[in-house]
């Protein structure tokens, strides 16, 4: 990658910017101090230092991040918080694309990457990734083979369409739910529609990855295998 890329990517400067912010910065790229803005380096494999400060580069970054009621699922928004105001240094350089986003009163595990190609993989509907909630509804839930079956959903947000649980586990008014899909307030809906209002909803898992004791507003730094 070019010097003047990496700098803009990285947003230190915008591309024009870069001959003046090289002229005024030291920038050393493998021991090498580096005047020229269309220098091409590896930056995965070789370090690259501004005025003394390493500066931590990866190709693609995915974060398991423990969204808090209150936050927005998205990138900027004018009234409330979004997860991305959550991501610090040195992460915060990078452009992360969210998969799966959750209601402002939804807590839990979301998926943030840098891996634009992953993201839409994953979040396409064909790919039924199964993703686990923990629903507190309004009563006990006694309805489980409703949904387990299958239910229609028409509601005039969206067509109608034909929403399963893969599974459910029921302990009162607490119940853990599966499934592999990702409409519109999906988990909601469902309850709803068997006569169930949801008051408390969290997701716990992702594929293969648990939100275990992240806690809320942090999130780690993980490997795509750990989801697919
Ligand atoms: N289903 C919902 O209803 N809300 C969410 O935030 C996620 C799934």
């Amino acid at each position: 990658m070019r010097v003047d890329k990496f700098l803009s990517q990285m947003k230190f400067c915008s591309r024009k910017q870069a001959k003046s912010f090289i002229k005024s910065h030291k920038i050393i790229i493998d021991n090498h101090q580096i005047f020229d803005a269309d220098f091409s380096f590896e930056p995965s494999l070789e370090k690259i230092s501004i005025d003394d400060e390493l500066i931590f580069y990866e190709d693609t970054i995915y974060l398991a991040l423990n969204k808090p009621k209150g936050y927005v699922s998205a990138n900027k928004d004018e009234m409330h918080p979004c997860v991305i105001d959550l991501i610090k240094k040195p992460f915060d350089r990078f452009d992360f694309k969210i998969a799966g986003r959750l209601d402002i009163d939804t807590e839990g595990l979301m998926i943030l990457s840098t891996d634009g190609k992953f993201v839409h993989e994953i979040t396409h509907p064909n790919h039924h990734l199964p993703k686990t909630y923990i629903a507190v509804l309004d009563k006990k839930f006694t309805d489980a083979n409703l949904l387990l079956n299958g239910i229609e959903i028409v509601d005039g947000h969206q067509k109608p369409f034909i929403a399963k649980a893969l599974d459910i586990k029921t302990n009162g008014k607490e119940v853990s739910i599966v499934i592999d899909e990702g409409k519109f307030h999906q988990v909601k809906r469902m309850f709803l529609k068997v006569g169930y209002e949801v008051i408390y909803l969290k997701r716990i898992q992702i594929g293969n990855l648990k939100l275990k004791d992240l806690f809320p507003g942090t999130y780690i730094q993980v490997r795509k295998d750990e989801i697919l």
